[in-house]
């Protein structure tokens, strides 16, 4: 019998990959099911796992898709002027009908108000955030945060928006949240929550110092005609922003003229003010990259389980199957921290006083609020981190097809999560300044002995001793890090070799630096025993030839404003 003819492909027959339709984003995320198993009450868990198991059913919904699509499809615009030229009474944000549905979804899934429902018990943000991570939505923000302006988002204290106190006399009030007693001048360079109704600002009071306000958007007047009517609190939308992602979500920069404010807290004291609202978006922030991350790798899956090479199944291929198992193992540990750092965002805010049942949480009060804060910025930059370079990686596990960026596809759109996930670690803080943050907090007052004690206590709690072993080395290690350290220039390098060749080499190979050993060969890529670690001195002498090609000049530059002396000024 003659062979049967070879038949070529053609646009419509051949092989075409069949990905395994998604699944409900709940019952197939153990990893979830297992935190909240650890940090919700049995009762709770009960009440609230059918909604938890709906809302996961709808989030890979035909109807989810579609409104997500609509809404990267169509982005938002701003419309100020009608067809005559006049100026309308508040600048008009036009969004897609997708962006307003999806909102509406998660209003409707409590995604931002579970946190606040007494009825949820204590553990109500866990129960919050789990919704938040099931939903895998893109980001709504219900109030405003507007702190970043061109000459800094990290300091804010270069901030040229500025508050005056000039109450209305008080007869005439009739709008009691539009008649704030201050005006607020200043333009703003980020705005993310341009569609909502209230932000808190950041302004500088006639002292110089920051303060906190909240203005509505919009402020409602009595006319001449004696009708009420909507209009602008003075916020003008200079222009929205072009991103590299987010695009449904309109980022604005703002121009304030005259924008009615109340004072929140005390005056003058800004940033201590609008540090709680900071914890919670930071959170937030690392519970969406944690999201997007699961959804990537279970699309990632999704692929590997249908795709064939070399005639065999990619998924069960060994250099495959750890790309993935490592991706999960990453997953897991920041779901793990995450998790961990809502558990004791629950003691804080709460004001609980009764220690925990899980002894591995700190003890409320003071150990619990040094624990928060230290956990917070740590999570927040860890998770953001190890989140865009976990999607990447599941990017390229689907090969080309993982480099595509169908608006109309949002299911299996690797290429959009990596985008909307990427900002992740620039918000609320980028890496460099929440690890600074991080050590100066702990360097204060004794929060490093308040935090030591918390954690000697928790690794004693390990039963198994090659990892409680391993884990008191590595924590011993990294407490060393933070002593201030003297000047041990060791000269490692051959007087003929080029030096920062040398030093990158020293870096990448003995101390382990250059992240090589991150994705693999975990146990050959680290640091060698002979290694003369330097975080000192001499590190940032090289640091400065490495990244400058030049001596690092002699006025310096810290970091920080507390660390400034006078003759440090550049
Ligand atoms: C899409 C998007 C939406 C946003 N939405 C909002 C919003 O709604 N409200 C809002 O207030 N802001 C918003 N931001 C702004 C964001 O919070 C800031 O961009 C961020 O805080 C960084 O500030 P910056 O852009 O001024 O950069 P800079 O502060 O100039 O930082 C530039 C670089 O310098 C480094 N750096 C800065 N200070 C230090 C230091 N002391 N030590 C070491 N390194 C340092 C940083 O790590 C960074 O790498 C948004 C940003 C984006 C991209």
């Amino acid at each position: 019998m003659s062979p049967s003819p070879p038949q070529p492909a053609t646009a419509e027959s051949g092989y075409i990959t069949q990905p395994v339709p998604l699944e409900n984003t709940y019952t197939t995320d153990t990893s979830l099911q297992r935190a909240l198993k650890w940090y919700l009450p049995e009762a709770t868990l009960r009440s609230v796992e059918p909604h938890f198991t709906q809302l996961g059913a709808e989030a890979i919904s035909e109807r989810v898709r579609r409104w997500s699509a609509d809404a990267e499809r169509n982005q938002p615009y701003v419309k100020s002027h009608n067809v005559w030229g006049q100026r309308y009474d508040y600048d008009r944000l036009v969004t897609t009908e997708g962006w307003e549905q999806l909102g509406k979804w998660g209003a409707r899934h409590k995604i931002v108000s579970a946190g606040y429902d007494s009825a949820l018990g204590l553990e109500r943000r866990t129960v919050q955030y789990a919704l938040g991570l099931i939903s895998e939505t893109d980001d709504h923000w219900t109030s405003g945060q507007w702190m970043t302006e061109r000459a800094g988002g990290s300091d804010v204290h270069n901030t040229e928006t500025w508050a005056t106190y000039s109450p209305l006399p008080k007869p005439s009030a009739s709008d009691s949240l539009g008649d704030g007693d201050y005006l607020i001048n200043g333009f703003k360079f980020f705005s993310s929550a341009t569609d909502a109704n209230v932000a808190l600002v950041l302004a500088k009071t006639p002292s110089g110092k920051l303060s906190t306000f909240l203005a509505p958007l919009r402020r409602t007047i009595v006319g001449s005609d004696g009708v009420s009517r909507e209009i602008s609190n003075g916020v003008r939308i200079h222009r929205l922003k072009n991103k590299l992602g987010t695009k449904e979500l309109p980022t604005a920069e703002l121009e304030l003229k005259d924008m009615r404010a109340h004072l929140v807290g005390e005056v003058d004291q800004g940033v201590v003010t609008i540090a709680p609202l900071l914890n919670v978006t930071r959170i937030h922030t690392f519970i969406g990259s944690l999201s997007g991350w699961r959804r990537a790798l279970s699309i990632a899956k999704s692929f590997a389980k249908a795709r064939t090479t070399v005639g065999e199944p990619l998924w069960l291929i060994p250099m495959h199957l750890r790309l993935l198992a490592d991706l999960e193992v990453k997953h897991r540990g920041g779901m793990n921290l995450g998790f961990f750092t809502v558990a004791v965002m629950s003691l804080v805010e709460n004001r609980v006083t009764q220690p925990s049942v899980h002894t591995h949480l700190p003890r409320p009060g003071r150990e619990a609020n040094v624990v928060f804060r230290t956990l917070t910025a740590t999570a927040k930059a860890v998770i953001s981190k190890m989140a865009i370079l976990g999607i990447q990686e599941c990017q390229e596990a689907m090969g080309g097809v993982g480099y595509m960026d169908e608006a109309d596809e949002p299911e299996f759109n690797i290429s959009r999560i990596l985008r909307n996930t990427s900002v992740n670690s620039i918000w609320e803080g980028t890496t460099n300044v929440l690890a600074s943050e991080m050590v100066r907090f702990l360097l204060k007052a004794d929060n490093m002995q308040v935090f030591v004690g918390w954690m000697n206590r928790t690794l004693a709690l390990i039963r198994t001793a090659t990892l409680r072993n391993a884990l008191s080395a590595m924590w011993s290690a990294l407490r060393a890090r933070f002593s201030p350290r003297t000047n041990r220039l060791q000269p490692f390098l051959p007087m003929h070799a080029d030096p920062v060749s040398m030093e990158i080499a020293r870096r990448w190979i003995l101390s382990a630096e250059g992240g090589v050993g991150d994705m693999v060969f975990h146990d050959i890529v680290t640091v060698q025993k002979n290694a003369s670690h330097e975080d000192g001195e001499n590190h940032l002498q090289w640091d400065c030839r490495i990244a400058w090609g030049m001596e690092l000049p002699t006025n310096r530059a810290s970091g920080h404003r507390s660390m400034q002396s006078a003759s440090s000024k550049l």
